[in-house]
């Protein structure tokens, strides 16, 4: 029997021209499974692109060759034509087309085969070969492992290992969730050989915000967080005129989520954000707190067990905190 591994390694084989896609609002594990990718490629000599709906956050723009990715939202008639006109198709980090946003409609002139890789649970995206494992940390870790088993790993460098390194950082919060499992950390061992300075790159992605950013945090945190103890539940908004006062950027709010979850006896956070047309949320927990339910069932969106996002349209950001409110003691159980 053909392995998913020898027939993704016959597609490089066949394909000259790669497309590298990932997910609407990329974080670091999109980015770093996506740049890991074309850099991996680069050097066997195929001519990868990496393409993704909308911006690269700051935190991520010193990723090598980060300045080489094909914005949809910049071009999107040259996307859909690299699209259209390209061999192979690599989705890393994402489990719908519907995480593309408006890139989707791309899809409909797309031939060429299509490649998954990811870790989100239920994927839905008709893929001629899938590496779907939802056990694994993150993506990064998975395209590590994809590599070696399929015979490219030759093709890593110290540029590739810098960006799923990333990845793996990211998605674990370093290395805090999501790695518990020993062969995390001999993929992370295997990167850290190809010379890459680790904490040089967790100075880059996490120590290089603007004060604004730190003063929103601390204003958030102190007058703007609710905690509710029967739920074991924190969660905080943010208003487009907040974030306005304190010069707000794309990637400022990455983070914000996971601070309340450091309170003791606090098992779910939420963080709610204004954005022009929408309500962003995040949430996070720990243990059995599905959240990646709670979202898909009472708002709208997805992810894993203990991390997922969404985006709620017509609803006002005071309409959505109530609405949370009011989910709250469906999950009491939840939280015993
Ligand atoms: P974050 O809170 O960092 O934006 O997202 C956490 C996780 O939730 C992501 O890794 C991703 O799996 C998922 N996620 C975020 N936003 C969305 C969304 O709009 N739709 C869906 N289906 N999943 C999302
Ligand atoms: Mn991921």
């Amino acid at each position: 029997m053909i392995t998913p591994e020898k027939r993704f390694s016959k597609l490089i084989y066949k394909a000259d021209n790669i497309c590298i896609i990932s997910h609407h609002n990329p974080d670091g594990d999109a980015i770093g499974s996506a740049l890991g990718l074309y850099h991996i490629l680069k050097k066997k000599k195929k001519n990868p692109v990496v393409i993704i709906p909308n911006h690269l956050p700051d935190f991520l723009q010193w990723m090598p060759s980060a300045e080489n990715i094909l914005l949809y939202q910049n071009n999107p008639n040259e996307v859909c034509k690299k699209l259209a006109e390209c061999n192979l198709i690599i989705m890393v980090d994402f489990n719908s087309l519907s995480r593309l946003g408006k890139m989707e409609n791309c899809f409909e002139n797309v031939t060429a085969p299509i490649v998954l890789i990811d870790h989100h649970p239920y994927p839905d995206i008709k893929a001629e070969v899938m590496f779907s494992d939802i056990r694994v940390s993150s993506t990064a870790e998975l395209v590590y492992q994809v590599t070696q088993a399929s015979g490219l790993i030759k093709n890593i460098g110290k540029e590739a290992a810098a960006c799923l390194f990333t990845g793996i950082m990211t998605d674990t919060n370093s290395f805090t969730v999501n790695s518990s499992r020993p062969i995390t950390y001999k993929t992370t061992a295997a990167l850290l050989k190809y010379g890459i300075d680790k904490d040089e790159i967790y100075r880059n992605v996490f120590n290089t915000f603007s004060t604004e950013r730190m003063q929103l945090l601390g204003y958030l945190l102190s007058e703007k967080m609710v905690i509710i103890p029967e739920y074991k539940t924190a969660f905080i908004s943010m208003s487009l005129a907040e974030a306005k006062k304190y010069q707000f950027k794309t990637g400022d709010s990455e983070g914000f989520v996971n601070y309340p979850l450091s309170i003791k006896g606090i098992i779910f956070s939420a963080f709610l954000m204004e954005r022009k047309d929408h309500i962003k949320l995040s949430f996070r927990s720990r243990g059995n707190f599905s959240v990646n339910k709670l979202i898909a069932q009472h708002f709208s969106g997805g992810g894993h067990k203990n991390a997922a996002g969404g985006e709620v349209f017509n609803m006002t950001l005071e309409e959505v905190s109530q609405k949370l409110v009011s989910v709250l003691p469906i999950y009491k159980e939840l939280c015993d």
